[in-house]
């Protein structure tokens, strides 16, 4: 993509389809030119100006209007010129052929935000809250990106970068007096300042998987003994009637998926046909799309009648789900027994006691979901994360916890490799220490136009 950078580039900004406009945006040093021979004047430095525009050839394409962002001051930090014309695929379309015909070449996906973040106008994990906040599947979900757009995560990010410099420049001095013993006040400090750097990144941690469950949310899958409410269940949480709730044994063979926004949480519910033995091969099936649903799901909820013994319930509910931590037990019915206990754990497995026909103990079940996510109490402050922040701070996190021993017995040099992984970790955040491959990656899951 390298000797691609220089190009001219141009995309629709806008969704394809017909709507009252369409913006055509262009970036690079030539975008300019474009304007000027698509209008045949010069485009005046921010200013929105109405134009008529012409194809090479002459034609009249439309009347539009046009920006002009003189580079660096602009978004992707070179020339960049927007073209609005009327909405509709023929008129926007016409008008980016014309663009391309004039030297510019099609975008490619992310390539806008892309450039942004290579001229230094954004860092990675605003360009990531980009693409976050155009995908977002809720209002907080929305919130956390522009709070992340807003560079509240890179702050954060950067506060621990600065703590970390500081104390790898502690460390490193001693570096250069190999024979010397650090002396014991350096050495206390130091641990200090190690001890509150790790307690720092926990924090930010835990707000990045609140982040991470807002954006990617929870998979869910449901399974049990036929019969025991699995498609209640589901239709309770839905709120409508997506699944066929019957009293006949075996009828749901197809996992059912449901997309659904539990009190902001994104979750994505399957509902599994009873995982039971059985010889009637359409139904077998079914149990074995199931078992694979399980499998992949980040956490099994396991229905049993509340009238089952519990033990019977959970030793099912383990043989389905051995994943230590991925499972929980849903005992429905509670209203066929009125003195069935409300909230429990058993065995380290959690318990939720619902009646998926009243709607009793749904409430908790969604806040034992969220919980379960990592999406804990409050999303105002939440910023939008991905699994590679999560798994970037974690390498960080372990880093600097392996620091710690070896800056108490003295092992300097040992420390500072740890604290120097440790901060480059923390650079691929921000992707001040990213490889063109990840850049790759990321920027490829954009949209083309971005
Ligand atoms: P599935 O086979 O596990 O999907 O079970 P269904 O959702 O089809 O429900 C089986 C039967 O149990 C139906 O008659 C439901 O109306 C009934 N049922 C489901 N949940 C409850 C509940 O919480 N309380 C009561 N009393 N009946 C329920």
């Amino acid at each position: 993509m390298a000797s691609r950078r220089d190009d001219t580039i141009a995309a629709l900004a806008t969704a394809p389809g017909v709507g009252a406009i369409a913006v055509v945006r262009l970036s690079g040093a030539r975008a300019r030119d474009v304007a000027r021979a698509l209008t045949g004047t010069e485009p005046t430095p921010r200013s929105a100006e109405l134009r008529t525009f012409r194809s090479a050839a002459g034609a009249t394409l439309d009347r539009g209007l046009v920006l002009f962002f003189p580079g660096p001051r602009s978004f992707t930090g070179e020339d960049v010129v927007e073209l609005h014309c009327h909405g509709g695929r023929v008129v926007a379309d016409g008008l980016l052929a014309a663009v391309h015909a004039l030297g510019a070449r099609p975008a490619e996906p992310g390539e806008f935000t892309l450039r942004a973040f290579l001229n230094d106008k954004l860092d990675l994990l605003q360009a990531e809250a980009i693409a976050d906040l155009v995908a977002s599947g809720s209002a907080q979900a929305a919130r956390a990106a522009v709070r992340s757009l807003e560079g509240d995560f890179s702050a954060a990010v950067a506060a621990l970068q600065r703590g970390l410099t500081k104390l790898r420049v502690r460390v490193e001095a001693w570096l250069d007096f190999p024979d010397e013993e650090l002396p014991f006040d350096e050495a206390s400090q130091c641990e200090a300042e190690l001890d509150a750097l790790v307690a720092e990144l926990e924090a930010l941690a835990a707000r990045a998987r609140s982040g991470r469950a807002l954006r990617d949310g929870l998979s869910v899958a449901i399974a049990g003994a036929p019969n025991v409410g699995k498609s209640s269940l589901l239709n309770r949480l839905a709120g409508y009637d997506a699944a066929i709730v019957t009293d006949i044994p075996g009828t749901t063979r197809d996992p059912l998926r449901e997309h659904l926004t539990l009190d902001g949480l994104p979750v994505t519910i399957v509902d599994t046909a009873g995982l039971r033995d059985t010889d009637e091969p359409v139904e077998r099936e079914g149990v074995r799309r199931a078992r694979l649903e399980v499998a992949r799901a980040d956490r099994l909820l396991w229905v049993a009648d509340v009238r089952e013994r519990l033990a019977d319930a959970l030793a099912a509910a383990r043989a389905a789900q051995p994943r230590e931590g991925a499972l929980t037990l849903v005992a429905n019915k509670v209203d066929l027994d009125p003195q069935a206990p409300r909230a429990a754990a058993e065995q380290g497995t959690p318990v939720v006691y619902v009646s998926a026909l009243t709607g009793e103990g749904i409430g908790a079940l969604v806040a034992h979901l969220k919980e379960a996510a990592g999406l804990a109490g409050e999303t105002e402050g939440t910023f939008s994360a991905r699994r590679r922040h999560l798994v970037a701070l974690a390498r960080a996190r372990a880093e600097l916890s392996a620091a710690g021993p070896q800056l108490g017995s003295g092992a300097l040099e040992l420390a500072a490799e740890h604290l120097r992984n440790g901060q480059a970790a923390l650079s691929e955040l921000t992707g001040e220490l990213t490889s063109d491959d990840l850049l790759g990656e990321i920027f490829s899951t954009f949209c083309i136009g971005k």
